[in-house]
């Protein structure tokens, strides 16, 4: 059976027309989904009974089950652990931030990349998310949110996966959120983050939708970043800085260069000048992010002391520099480590 959560209304409109639905109702049963939470078909009390019974023979509304949760001691980060039909389980994490509640979702369960650092990565990737479990997380979030009168007000793409390897349903995934009759989420809003897949970019460019851009950097050099992360082995520092040059100019929004801050590694006051003449000139900002200590692997945070002198120093060269705000360490936020603890428990065996 069909699953409709995750189709636009014209999608809808295509299968309705197959059973020869009036095409309105299309938009009725997407905003009983998207905008009244209804997983059942039953509860849309303006569509003709019989519809409703005939709807149910023909397609299912089929959404994610919470199966586990961790809430940060401050109670300002959740994180949620959202299974989809077929046993395969990402991660969701709600930040309450001072601007407005923000959402990190994930685009792949796991992840290919194989960046050293990360944990998302470490079983590598097991498959591609559709636009409809993508929505699934964040509707998940907000439906929860709508309880205390609040709402999702802002999302990055910051979860497991790499967007760019998903791009067709990531694309489709952010048109549906915008849309009035789903989260009518505005694209200035919303964040993508990348490991740097140069032509992932050049297509994000091209659609020219003024969503902002981050791009995971963490090294001045091809030396260094191809150490830290693979994908540099095929697009360098130069190529993917170019590709965020020509993003800003195309959009006028400012990129985020994400660089994590890993002791002795490259947090030096050699690789702060490099990184400053990378991105000279450049509308861009630097988003320094102390490393989350993984278990899985060997490298550790600077001091408060060895960030704020990194920080100082890109700012004394004319780079914009903050250091992000850390939420949810206690929770175990680090990119795919609640996943990985689920998959290591047994619990998809
Ligand atoms: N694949 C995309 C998006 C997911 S990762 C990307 O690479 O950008 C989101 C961010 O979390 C990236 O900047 C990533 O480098 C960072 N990250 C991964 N592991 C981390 C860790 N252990 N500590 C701090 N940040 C980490």
């Amino acid at each position: 059976m069909e699953n409709l959560f995750g189709l636009t209304v014209g999608e809808i409109g295509v299968r309705c027309a197959s059973l020869e639905i009036p095409s309105y109702r299309a938009k009725q049963i997407a905003e009983w989904m998207y905008r009244k939470g209804a997983n059942a078909f039953s509860v849309m009390t303006n569509l003709p009974k019989s519809l409703r019974t005939e709807l149910e023979q023909f397609f299912s509304i089929a959404r994610a089950k919470c199966v586990e949760r961790w809430d940060s001691s401050d109670g300002r980060t959740s994180k949620f652990l959202l299974e989809f039909s077929d046993g395969v389980a990402v991660e969701t994490v709600l930040m309450r931030q001072p601007y407005g509640n923000s959402v990190c979702i994930s685009t792949q369960a796991g992840c290919a990349m194989g960046c050293a650092f990360c944990a998302s990565t470490l079983y590598g990737v097991s498959r591609n998310l559709t636009p409809g479990e993508m929505l699934d997380e964040v509707l998940f979030i907000d439906e929860k949110l709508r309880g205390e009168n609040q709402k999702v007000d802002t999302m990055v793409l910051m979860g497991s996966g790499e967007p760019m390897m998903n791009y067709e349903n990531v694309l489709a995934f952010l048109r549906l959120v915008h849309e009035p009759y789903c989260l009518n989420m505005g694209y200035r809003n919303i964040a993508l983050s990348t490991s740097g897949v140069v032509p992932g970019i050049e297509c994000l460019t091209e659609e020219g939708l003024p969503i902002t851009l981050s791009i995971s950097l963490h090294a001045p050099t091809d030396e260094l970043r191809s150490m830290l992360m693979p994908i540099n082995r095929k697009y360098g520092v130069q190529e993917v800085v170019a590709a965020g040059r020509a993003y800003a100019e195309k959009t006028k929004r400012r990129v985020t260069y994400e660089y994590i801050l890993i002791r002795g590694v490259n947090d030096g006051e050699k690789e702060a000048r490099e990184l400053a003449a990378l991105l000279k000139g450049q509308l861009a900002n630097v988003n320094l992010i102390p490393i989350n200590p993984v278990t899985e692997r060997n490298w550790e945070r600077p001091s408060e002391d060895e960030i704020q002198r990194f920080c100082c120093a890109l700012e004394r060269l004319h780079i914009s520099a903050t250091v992000r705000h850390e939420m949810g360490g206690d929770i175990q936020d680090a990119c795919g480590q609640l996943r990985n603890r689920h998959l290591e428990s047994g619990a998809f065996d």
